[in-house]
C-alpha cells in the first residue's frame, strides 16, 4: 500500500482498493485541451505529484 511521504498515511491511486485506511488521492483536473491533473493527499492534502495529458478535441477525453 502507497504512503503518503508527509503523514505517512495510506493512500491509493485506484477507488476500487480504497477502503477503511487507505482513501484514493484527489484529483484535481484544469484545463480544457491541454489537461493538467493534480494528485493531492486526502489526509494532509500535500501535493504528492502532477501530470499532463491532452485531451478534449484531440482525444474525445472529458
Ligand atoms: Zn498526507
Amino acid at each position: 500500500m502507497p504512503k503518503c511521504p508527509y503523514c505517512k498515511k495510506p493512500v491509493t491511486l485506484s477507488e476500487k482498493t480504497a477502503g477503511s485506511e487507505a482513501q484514493p488521492v484527489r484529483k484535481e483536473v484544469v484545463g480544457t485541451v491541454k489537461k493538467e491533473v493534480l494528485y493531492s493527499c486526502p489526509h494532509c492534502e500535500c501535493v504528492l505529484g502532477f501530470s499532463f495529458f491532452l485531451g478534449g478535441v484531440l482525444t474525445g477525453r472529458p
